[in-house]
């Protein structure tokens, strides 16, 4: 029997968990059953990952995005205690990890979508070591063959801002919203940033200096961390596992 508390201990510790300034509380966010047989995983904590928990007879829902981020109501109230109330009803527990899931160096949102693309990673740096520098390989040496490779392994079309016809060889990326880095990106030598999000003035950014940009989906740059973890978890405490997906355009 794994207990709960060994579970979010174990997490904690790997992620190192309490060395992150983040905007949202990491690690037990919504207290259930104290034994866990079965886990969900999911990007956020939405609506609908709940109730595919509650149909599964999950223990415990484990996300990226989870609650009580700094923007948000701090009241129970509409869709926020409608969520809630269903994992207090099904005894679910709610385990979140945001920015200690994006910098984990092999299980982390950033390694895990490094590898599935097929690049070679070097350094992390920056704010909390989020970004991450590394080189991409002669099959996606320009925009094109680079945007034709996110679109096959993300099934989704990725926003892509640059000159075609130059070759890309230094690739910083960065999951989910981190479009406000572009700037170390291009300060640490990037030929290309990529990260989930796109706002206005990273186009002129990316036309004014040559270096390419690319916004790959928040949701579709950010599914592969909870997933290693899940994974990890199942293989560490013999429990079960499953991934639930949306199809989240974002
Ligand atoms: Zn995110």
């Amino acid at each position: 029997m794994t207990t709960r508390n060994e579970i979010v201990q174990w997490c904690n510790t790997i992620l190192q968990a309490h060395q992150f300034k983040d905007y949202a509380p990491n690690g037990l966010q919504v207290q259930g059953t104290p034994q866990i047989n079965k886990i969900i995983t999911a990007v956020t904590a939405s609506q609908a990952a709940i109730d595919f928990a509650a149909s599964q007879q999950a223990d415990m829902l484990l996300v990226h995005h989870g609650f009580f981020w700094k923007s948000e109501p701090l009241t129970l109230t509409g869709w926020k205690g409608k969520r809630i109330a269903t994992l207090l009803k099904h005894n679910i527990n709610l385990l979140a990890y945001h920015l200690p899931l994006d910098a984990h160096p092999t299980l982390g949102n950033n390694a895990q979508l490094a590898e599935k693309c097929g690049w070679l990673p070097e350094q992390q740096f920056g704010e909390q070591n989020l970004l991450n520098l590394g080189t991409l390989p002669p099959n996606q040496g320009n925009l094109g063959l680079l945007a034709a490779h996110l679109q096959s392994v993300l099934g989704r079309k990725p926003t892509c801002i640059g000159d075609f016809s130059g070759s890309l060889n230094k690739v910083v990326w960065c999951t989910g919203g981190a479009q406000g880095y572009f700037q170390a990106a291009i300060d640490a030598g990037a030929d290309v940033f990529i990260t989930g999000e796109i706002s206005e003035p990273q186009y002129h950014l990316a036309n004014e200096t040559g270096v390419a940009f690319i916004s790959a989906g928040h949701h579709a740059t950010e599914r592969y961390g909870v997933q290693a973890l899940g994974a990890a978890l199942a293989q560490q405490f013999g429990i079960h596992h499953h991934f639930f997906d949306e199809n989240n355009p974002a």
